[in-house]
């Protein structure tokens, strides 16, 4: 293995509170990488492709818990509803719906979080604040018993102006604060905030995630 992933992994737990979970970002990675990561202790992983995510899975041990964070079509939520602990990146009700739908038919309960869209790139996914006001309005999330809404997911712009990242995080908890005090203040489960990846989630933690994503500072650069 070129990558030394348990150094890069041990450095990147130290940078993190106690209370902020990892998750570490697989995805173009092979399996041996994940496994040194386990042997390590590491067992939360995230993927985005769902055909990658399914080959690994088949191989990899069963107790660890895979988060989607990657765009997720309604049409291939089937795949994942089987064993799919959290997704990540749910950006519309037909979505939400659609993962309720699957996940009912495995008996189980799926976790996810809303996506925003804080960051400037144009290509980047997810709901505008407002977007995600209309949907909790909209109320027929109170319906859907087999998912489980546990917070907000986002990702800031990709700059190096570290000052303007913590603006968009401050923005992004600040969010969380009403919609939690509105929808869920008293749902203990609505408590994530997903923000974080390798160029910032030092300035993440430091302003209110409590869930980093990081793939490239744990497995090196991804091989496309
Ligand atoms: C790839 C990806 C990450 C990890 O990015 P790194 O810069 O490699 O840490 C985090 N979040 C999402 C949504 C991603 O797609």
């Amino acid at each position: 293995m070129e990558v030394d992933v348990a150094k890069n992994l041990k450095t990147v737990l130290q940078a993190l509170p106690k209370q902020v979970q990892l998750v570490a970002i697989s995805k173009y990675h092979p399996v041996e990488y994940i496994e040194a990561a386990y042997a390590e202790g590491q067992r939360v992983f995230g993927e985005s492709h769902e055909q990658e995510l399914k080959q690994k899975v088949a191989t990899l041990p069963k107790d660890i818990k895979w988060h989607f964070i990657g765009h997720l079509q309604t049409n291939k939520v089937k795949y994942i509803a089987p064993y799919i602990s959290m997704i990540e990146s749910v950006d519309s009700l037909k979505l939400l719906k659609e993962i309720d739908k699957q996940a009912t038919k495995h008996d189980r309960t799926i976790q996810v979080l809303l996506e925003l869209h804080v960051a400037e790139e144009e290509t980047k996914s997810g709901l505008s604040f407002d977007a995600c006001r209309a949907l909790l309005d909209e109320g027929e999330w109170r319906q859907l018993n087999h998912v489980q809404i546990c917070g907000i997911m986002m990702m800031a712009t990709n700059t190096d102006d570290a000052v303007k990242i913590a603006q968009e995080f401050d923005a992004a908890w600040h969010f969380f604060d009403e919609i939690k005090q509105q929808y869920f203040a008293n749902d203990d489960a609505f408590c994530q905030r997903s923000w974080g990846m390798s160029h910032d989630y030092q300035i993440a933690v430091q302003h209110g995630s409590t869930m980093v994503r990081v793939g490239t500072n744990i497995f090196g650069p991804r091989v496309y």
